[in-house]
């Protein structure tokens, strides 16, 4: 089966309202595929499960793109986006689009279908999924695509132009988004096995040939607008790199008469020589910029913007939740007309908003007050028009008045502030937050109370969560359950993963966190300052979305959150329990959180709200605490100038956490990423005592900065399998790994676990890979 929609019967068309024939500046970066209630997720398991057929999943697909296309074009949208839609990724969609398979998947020419699409992206029984990676620094993952010089580039997916088709067939002219031949470039990694001395860089040639097949096909379908997505723009740039954009471009401008480029870029400013390379492209007809984290953009077109061309000016926020101020922004886009000249000026999202939750109106449940404050795609798409409308004279003052009052009773709201987490913040100030011992002391001294073999073995947190635990939680909810009930069954769930662990031979255990939903919402529901929504999903990864909470006012924790957990699941065995915490930087990072107050002010919050928890712990007899910062790279700051900062107030929220604990008292974190080598002196300055981390899908590349000779005492469990993959790895495959890593770690720092928590398996793959992982490293201390 293919990926194109031909089977789809089209619905009628659109009848349009008249406004928007007048309202002719407004435009939508990209918009969220995964549907207000997760349709996408549930009908892509469903056939992931053979439970129903790819025609099914296709028509699913179909209505949504319907849906979302209708409500833009409904509200007077005049430029709307297609090609935002994927059934995965849109990297690993433009990897298809370039015929950009890597071999192993056996591929063999034609029109990429489900098949070779899937298995690059979650493997298949024989092989391994492609990596998987943060996208700049969101929280979203794209396939990682692998290229060599090698590579026969061919036009291979005609996704772009069938949903441009699909679209036209329902009257809308949508502008079709294609990742731009710079970022593709720049998000790829170069193949296994290939010389070092390749440069991806030099790809160009090869894919430039391909990108023209696509906007001639588009031209051809009737496209008057392509958009180019370049938000590698925004990184700081090397000259090559820089010059290879000015390349791709101009060799592709043959190609872009008879159609408008937009080049968009989001998720920062662009550096000021970016700037002047991007805006002098000649066959260019619009720039897109993100103006709401962009905030010396304004400056540099003060210094200069072609006169001919469109300002697509992203002044609503597509990376969080709250309404636009509206009075704000048009202010803003008011000068901006002033800059570039007016009708010169698109009012637009500052990125997709693919990084925002997705409408709001099936948010019931939620505080009226709050709930008031708030914007979500639906509602920003809204925002974007009414903006563009009052830009040209055709102000909705009703809707504006409504938008400044919810903005002053936030402002003025005595939920949000509390005096005395104000005060505690502003007293941290004068201290470094550090425990007074060197790692290796503490080290000996945790072995002495802990007594743990060489090569420990433990698991990240989560076991599988199984439909009948989700049903207990979901009822218990619902106050379906008593509390009674509810907690002998999280009782029982947690005795028996304690007898499986014990069982398969684990070390150090864990209490399988059966009682989360998410680990950063279970803090969030139990801390002050934070609200929940029902359906606010934001897709993470393929089929994978996350609820973030929303930080809305000073955090503090009113009573222990995990100690009743941690202590029940350590009565019931003699070896040691890991006290599992979400630390301060994910939940921040992995929150919307507050545009009223800086990042760091938050984030201090929150520490010292963990630090109650880890105080508590420590009373209650939990020795090993595992204080998880699965998301503290994400956090970091594209441009290298902010880097430093960042860095700094995220260590020491972490530190903060645990500086007061005693010496045998092991303090763990946990990672969620691989590629840690550029921010490696701050993850050793977090002071931690054994640190796991995910490693396996990045070919150990992490193990590569301790050839370099870093200085590393702490403990350190770098995963040795997949757990994103049904996969199970045997033990000799397991056992091959651990010996890689000891060639580069003293084994008395190694610890063998998986790479992330397994509560997204099955207990079928989970037992056995586990069984495996244990063998594995019980084998391969019998030849030390
Ligand atoms: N302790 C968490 C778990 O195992 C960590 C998850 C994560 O790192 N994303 O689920
Ligand atoms: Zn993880």
């Amino acid at each position: 089966s293919s990926l194109s929609c031909f089977s789809i019967t089209p619905p009628p068309r659109f009848s349009l309202p008249s406004f928007s024939i007048r309202a002719m500046t407004s435009h939508i970066v990209g918009y969220p595929r995964i549907g207000p209630k997760r349709e996408l997720k549930f009908a892509l398991e469903s056939f992931w499960e053979g439970k129903s057929s790819a025609e099914e999943l296709k028509q699913v697909a179909a209505d949504l793109r319907f849906s979302i296309w209708k409500q833009m074009a409904e509200v007077g949208i005049k430029y709307i986006p297609s090609n935002t839609f994927s059934y995965y990724d849109h990297v690993l969609d433009t990897t298809a689009m370039l015929g950009a398979v890597p071999p192993r998947y056996g591929w063999n020419g034609g029109e990429i279908g489900f098949d070779v699409y899937f298995s690059m992206a979650r493997g298949n029984a024989s092989v391994p999924a492609m990596e998987m990676t943060k996208w700049f620094d969101t929280n979203y993952h794209y396939i990682v695509p692998e290229l060599g010089p090698d590579v026969k580039f061919s036009y291979a997916s005609h996704k772009a132009v069938e949903e441009y088709k699909e679209a036209k067939a329902l009257g809308l002219d949508t502008v079709p988004v294609l990742i731009g031949p710079l970022s593709y470039l720049l998000l790829s990694k170069p193949a296994k096995g290939v010389d070092k001395s390749f440069s991806l860089l030099s790809l160009v040639e090869k894919i430039v040939p391909i990108y023209k097949e696509v906007v001639a096909e588009l031209k051809a379908a009737g496209a008057t607008w392509i958009q180019f997505d370049e938000p590698s723009l925004v990184l700081d740039l090397e000259a090559l790199q820089l010059q290879t954009f000015t390349n791709a471009y101009s060799e592709l401008e043959s190609s872009f008469s008879g159609v408008n480029i937009l080049i968009e870029t989001y998720f920062a400013d662009v550096p000021i020589q970016t700037y002047k390379a991007l805006t002098s492209l000649k066959n260019v007809a619009g720039f897109g910029f993100d103006l709401v984290r962009g905030t010396r953009t304004l400056n540099f077109l003060k210094s200069g913007f072609p006169s001919d061309k469109y300002l697509f000016a992203g002044v609503v926020d597509g990376r969080n939740i709250w309404a636009n101020d509206l009075a704000a922004s048009l202010c803003i886009l008011q000068v901006l007309e002033g800059i570039v000249g007016k009708d010169k000026v698109v009012v637009s999202t500052s990125c997709s908003l693919l990084h925002t939750a997705v409408d709001l109106v099936n948010e019931t449940k939620l505080d009226k007050e709050i709930k008031s404050w708030l914007a979500f795609a639906a509602q920003k798409v809204v925002e974007v028009n009414a903006l563009a409308r009052a830009l040209v004279g055709q102000k909705d003052q009703a809707f504006f008045a409504s938008n400044a009052t919810s903005h002053a009773s936030r402002r003025s709201s005595p939920r949000v502030r509390n005096e005395n987490v104000q005060r505690a913040v502003v007293a941290l100030k004068d201290s470094d937050h550090r425990r007074a011992t060197s790692v290796s002391a503490r080290l000996a001294a945790q072995q002495k109370k802990l007594n743990l073999p060489i090569l420990p073995t433990t698991t990240i947190g989560s076991f599988p969560q199984t439909i009948g635990l989700r049903k207990v939680r979901r009822e218990y909810k619902a106050k379906k359950i008593t509390e009674y009930d509810y907690v002998n069954a999280m009782k029982e769930e947690i005795s028996k993963v304690v007898k499986l662990q014990e069982e398969l031979g684990f070390d150090v255990l864990v209490h399988g966190e059966p009682e989360r939903n998410d680990m950063v919402e279970y803090f969030g529901e139990q801390l002050s300052g934070f609200a929940f929504t029902v359906n606010g999903w934001v897709q993470s990864y393929g089929s994978r979305c996350v609820k973030p909470p929303i930080i809305y006012g000073d955090v503090s924790r009113p009573r222990a959150m995990t100690v009743f957990w941690s202590s029940t699941a350590q009565s019931m065995t003699r070896r040691p329990m890991k006290g599992m915490l979400t630390g301060p930087v994910t939940i921040l990072n992995w929150s919307f959180v507050r545009n009223d107050q800086n990042r760091h002010e938050t984030c201090y919050q929150i520490a010292l709200a963990i630090r109650d928890e880890v105080e508590d712990l420590e009373r209650a007899g939990i020795n090993i605490i595992q204080i998880d910062e699965a998301a503290l790279r994400e956090g970091l700051p594209l441009r290298k100038s902010e880097q430093p900062f960042y860095l700094e107030w995220a260590v020491q929220s972490f530190r903060i956490t645990n500086c007061g604990v005693k010496n045998t008292t092991q303090i763990h974190t946990h990672m969620c990423y691989s590629n840690f080598n550029d921010i490696i002196n701050a993850i050793i300055n977090m002071d931690a005592d054994v640190i796991t981390i995910e490693n396996s899908r990045s070919d150990e590349k992490l193990l590569s900065v301790f050839h370099e000779g870093v200085k590393y005492e702490a403990g350190i469990g770098p995963g040795v399998y997949d757990i994103h993959s049904p996969r199970i790895p045997s033990t000799e495959e397991l056992a091959d790994r651990i010996n890689k890593m000891l060639a580069v770690l003293d084994n008395r720092v190694l610890w063998i676990n998986p790479d992330c928590g397994l509560k997204t398996r099955k207990y079928s793959e989970v037992e056995p890979a586990l069984r495996n992982m244990v063998a594995a490293a019980k084998l391969i201390r019998t030849q030390l």
